[in-house]
């Protein structure tokens, strides 16, 4: 059986104790593969190797770290269908989806960066006639980055690039649910011309190797994406070590609709942004709320588009809703339906496990599940169940959608569907929200500023966010 191995120093290891993970295919619930599974002793050699890299890489002119992560970026481009394969074999999306989102997002990623670095300016301050400033933006040394389970690839690449386009040297986790792209990542680095030592990546529990890169006193940084208690976990561990941290956490998004919009359309992308990768990005919408004059009709519209959201084997072309990520992960969404009801909502479709035939008999389905009847503060409109379950909840004033909104503890994204241009901004404004899309769900920039408020986060990423905290500044002051 293939075994996802540890990549240090530009090579592959067995993990050093010698023990193995096993990795579930979630769509037939098959093992598929072994997994590395590292503690402290991994990460010291991986922390070693980026070490003995950093002095190497971070001289480099950014032209040359630039050309390798292009070429690094062209290989996933030349792999991307064995690559999408093996995303979809570990997380259980679709095909299609892998392909058409996470392999080619993968690609941006590295080749942004890539360019990214070409492009930077840094400041100067004039103070007076002779005395001049300027600051300085320096790699940080050794960087952590660990990453969640939900879009693999896309978002190991996402923290890896900007570390690496920046200079610094990177210790990596994916999460040990969806370890295979990173694994053949490390394939490609090596195709690539990427130096020994600059990128490690380590497989294995989050605890364990995950805790053991946090904890290590040569890791200068740490960017963690991630569910809100993993972040405190974190937090807790590097903030009496004074660690710089980036933490991307989880959300409760709000989708808000107004009564002047063409409710088909609407409905429509709603849907999308419901349930779009089992409902597992944390940007999805999973509370929908209507304006009551609409209600009834917009109702009927999302049921529709609800059950167009076809369940079933991720290799097939036809499928629009794949795997959830593993057994545990499904009983927990089913556990938050179960409640629903407890909590006195009705289920409008979905509901419960589906069961798909043949090579997929033994894998984790759950139908695209639309509720309907809850308060906005019952726990289901609370908390974050992370899988295709959204609730329909009526309002009637622009306030009060804004306060329904605002009541949660997270504060990632939030998306406003109106025709009115003053509601729309209006409302933007008024959101605790890191991310407001208006009139479109999942429209990115790579530039913008990413991440989110509250419970959802500590930090920035993208754009000069992301190379601004990979760096440290350094203010020179000249006396002419
Ligand atoms: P998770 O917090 O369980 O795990 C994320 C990563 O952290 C994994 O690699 C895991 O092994 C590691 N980890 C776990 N415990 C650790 C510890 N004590 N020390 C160090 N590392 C540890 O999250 P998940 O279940 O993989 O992902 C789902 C969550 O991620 C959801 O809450 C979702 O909203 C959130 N998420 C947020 C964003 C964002 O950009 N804000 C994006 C995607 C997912």
């Amino acid at each position: 059986m293939l075994r996802i191995r540890n990549y240090i120093n530009g090579r592959f290891h067995d993990p050093v104790g010698g023990e193995w993970i096993d990795n579930v295919n979630p769509a037939t619930g098959e093992v598929a593969s072994l997994i590395a599974r590292s503690r402290v002793e991994d990460v010291e050699l991986a922390v070693d190797a980026a070490r003995s890299a950093f002095s190497a890489w971070s001289t480099m002119p950014a032209k040359g770290r630039s050309e390798i992560m292009l070429a690094i970026a062209d290989k996933i481009k030349q792999h991307a269908e064995d690559l999408a394969l093996a995303e979809t074999n570990d997380q259980g999306k679709p095909l299609w989806l892998s392909k058409a989102v996470d392999i080619s997002r993968a690609v941006d990623n590295m080749s942004f960066f890539a360019t990214e670095i070409l492009h930077t300016r840094t400041d100067a301050y004039q103070t007076d006639v002779h005395v001049m400033n300027y600051t300085l933006r320096q790699p940080l040394g050794v960087v952590g980055c660990i990453s969640p389970w939900n879009l693999p690839l896309y978002l190991f690449t996402w923290k890896i690039a900007p570390a690496l386009a920046a200079g610094n040297t990177v210790v990596a986790k994916p999460s040990e649910l969806t370890p295979m792209t990173a694994f053949l990542l490390a394939e490609l680095c090596i195709e690539a011309g990427l130096p020994p030592g600059v990128l490690n990546i380590l497989h294995g529990y989050g605890p364990e190797c995950g805790g053991a890169i946090v904890g290590h006193p040569a890791v200068k940084a740490i960017s963690f994406t991630g569910g809100t208690s993993t972040g405190k976990t974190i937090a807790s561990i590097a903030a009496p070590m004074f660690k710089k941290m980036s933490l991307e956490l989880g959300g409760k998004n709000p989708t808000i609709v107004f009564d002047d919009v063409d409710v088909a359309h609407t409905a429509r992308h709603v849907a999308r942004a419901a349930f779009t990768n089992q409902g597992e990005i944390c940007l999805c919408g999973s509370r929908i709320l209507v304006q009551r004059s609409i209600y009834d009709a917009f109702r009927s519209a999302m049921i529709a588009e609800t059950q167009r959201f076809v369940v079933g084997d991720p290799l097939e072309a036809d499928t629009r809703m794949g795997a959830i990520v593993n057994e545990a992960h499904m009983n927990k969404v089913l556990s938050y339906i179960q409640l629903a009801l407890e909590e006195g909502g009705t289920i409008l479709t979905g509901g419960r496990r589906k069961h798909v035939d043949g090579r997929c008999a033994g894998g984790f389905f759950i139908e695209p599940t639309l509720v309907e009847g809850l308060s906005g503060t019952c726990r289901v409109n609370q908390e974050e169940i992370f899988g295709p379950v959204a609730a329909l909840i009526p309002f009637d004033t622009d306030e009060e959608a804004i306060a329904i909104a605002n009541s949660t503890e997270y504060g990632l994204a939030a998306t406003v569907w109106t025709t009115n241009i003053q509601r729309a901004h209006g409302t933007a404004h008024r959101l605790e929200s890191g991310i407001v899309w208006i009139n479109t769900w999942l429209m990115r920039d790579l530039r913008t500023p990413f991440g989110g408020m509250k419970q959802s986060g500590v930090g920035r990423e993208g754009g000069t966010e992301a190379l601004r905290f990979f760096t440290e500044p350094k203010n020179i002051c000249l006396q002419l």
